[in-house]
């Protein structure tokens, strides 16, 4: 609600809906007794279902021969002990509701991870059109603690079924991993106001991360079938189907890639970001046209070709990210000096490995002419994400990424392996270029130390091909 009338006033200009948005966000945490509340408004609930089964019942008495249409099935996860009476308890304390504080003083993620993300996207929103006093640092805090403790390796949110929420710090289950796609996309959402209020490039790179590995990881191949929730270990009894009994994710997916344009470039008076390498071209608004072509994921190589005729002296700030090794830059064919890009942020580890905080940004501050073309290569070196210690079912396993992709082990490709209790030969790992199998994408192949030839793809792309097994985490 707080996004929809954010948009409706940056559409409208109209101050109404603006202020009701800033009351909802504000009132968080302020409603005294909200156990109350959320106990009557159970009640009411199932007053109203109740209704609705009498309703039903009448009708079908009076039309014997209506046979009502079999309804989809639940989505399949497994569930850790108590998972209910969390739910229960968040509910009552309002954390489940992002309810329990008030908005700046909550710096750590809790609750329901998809209302968290757009809670945030609000209070984000809100901050960029103007209201502020002590937001964006709590946001920062947030933030931090998610990335850190509360965020699995592929970006994934929401360690606990039932509550659909996060867990406690390092409790990151990958077989109980809720990670809805719709978590995912919450924070993409939440990401780019921070990348619009900060031009840091840690929050576009997580934007990044979590658009290949958590929310298109729930998009089937084909586009007709999905996942709700997105484990990163599964021993069987996971299949994408067309619908689920809660169909929020794919019209969600649907509307961010419709939208996936925008979160590649913004400027402002004086400045050019370029957030996201994606192919396309980008109109700036001041005369310059940006055609990007891009190989990623499977390749580092970006050409960005300057067309049409706007202002001549731009800084363009391109977003070297977390990922990526050598990196080399080229403005019409001249090698830009690697030692003129600025260090990365230093940031808390964090205890999934993956660290949005050694993205960085690259400043080029010179005269454009139409027809400048730079080209920048990242190097894709293969990286062993190492879980820490402390994670449940996981602690001490690495995860195999390249570029922004993390990779799995799917039975599928690998028939005879114990995926479950298997360790690679880091050395061994090579990557292989296959133009046919799942549409086509880069595969990594490896030995296992008992010497079983492994074959890992990205984690996207799985449960593409009938029931499996898979692991992202393995021995290395
Ligand atoms: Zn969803």
């Amino acid at each position: 609600m707080e996004i929809a009338l954010l948009r409706l006033y940056e559409v409208t200009g109209h101050r109404p809906y603006l202020d009701l948005a800033r009351q909802f966000v504000e009132n968080r945490g302020r409603i005294p007794h909200f156990w109350l509340s959320v106990l009557r408004q159970n009640a009411s609930m199932q007053a109203r279902r109740r209704a609705v089964e009498r309703q039903r019942a009448a009708y079908q008495a009076a039309h014997p021969e209506y046979t009502q249409p079999p309804l989809p099935p639940e989505n399949f996860a497994p569930r850790p002990p108590f998972s209910r009476l969390r739910w229960y308890l968040g509910a009552l304390t309002g954390k489940y509701f992002q309810q329990h504080a008030p908005i700046r003083q909550q710096r750590v993620p809790v609750g329901h991870a998809v209302r968290f993300g757009y809670l945030m996207t609000a209070a984000a929103m809100l901050c960029r059109l103007g209201a502020d006093g002590g937001l964006p640092t709590a946001m920062e805090a947030a933030w931090e603690h998610m990335v850190t403790q509360r965020m699995y390796v592929t970006g994934g949110l929401g360690a606990l079924p039932d509550l659909e929420g996060f867990g406690r710090d390092y409790e990151l289950h990958p077989e109980y991993a809720y990670a809805e796609t719709c978590a995912a996309l919450a924070s993409l959402f939440w990401n780019w106001q921070m990348t619009l209020i900060t031009g840091e490039a840690r929050y576009a790179d997580l934007l990044e991360w979590q658009l290949y590995n958590a929310a298109l990881a729930g998009m089937g191949l084909n586009g007709d079938a999905y996942l709700y929730n997105n484990p990163l270990l599964c021993r069987g009894g996971v299949e994408r189907r067309a619908w689920y009994a809660v169909p929020c994710c794919p019209s969600n997916l649907s509307r961010t890639l419709a939208w996936l344009g925008q979160y590649i470039c913004s400027r402002d008076a004086d400045t050019v970001w370029v957030h996201q390498y994606i192919s396309g071209r980008v109109d700036l608004g001041d005369g310059w046209v940006l055609d990007v072509e891009s190989g990623l994921p499977w390749q580092g190589q970006v050409r960005i070709r300057l067309e049409g005729n706007g202002p001549d002296r731009r800084a363009l700030c391109l977003r070297v990210p977390s990922w990526a090794g050598a990196t080399a830059l080229r403005v019409n064919g001249a090698e830009v000096p690697a030692d003129a890009l600025p260090p990365a942020a230093s940031a808390p580890p964090t205890a999934c490995g993956y660290d949005p905080g050694r993205a960085r940004s690259v400043r080029i501050d010179r005269r454009w002419a139409p027809g400048d073309e730079l080209t920048v290569e990242f190097s894709q070196p293969i990286r062993l994400l190492r879980q820490d210690r402390r994670l449940p079912g996981c602690g001490g396993r690495v995860a195999v990424a390249r570029g922004p992709l993390v990779y799995c082990l799917e039975s599928v490709d690998n028939p005879g392996v114990d995926l479950f209790n298997v360790e690679v030969v880091p050395e061994s790992l090579e990557t292989v270029h296959d133009a046919e199998e799942l549409g086509g994408m880069v595969m990594l192949r490896g030995m296992s130390v008992r010497g079983e030839r492994l074959t890992f793809i990205p984690y996207m792309l799985w449960a593409n091909r009938g029931p499996s097994q898979m692991t992202v985490f393995v021995g290395g």
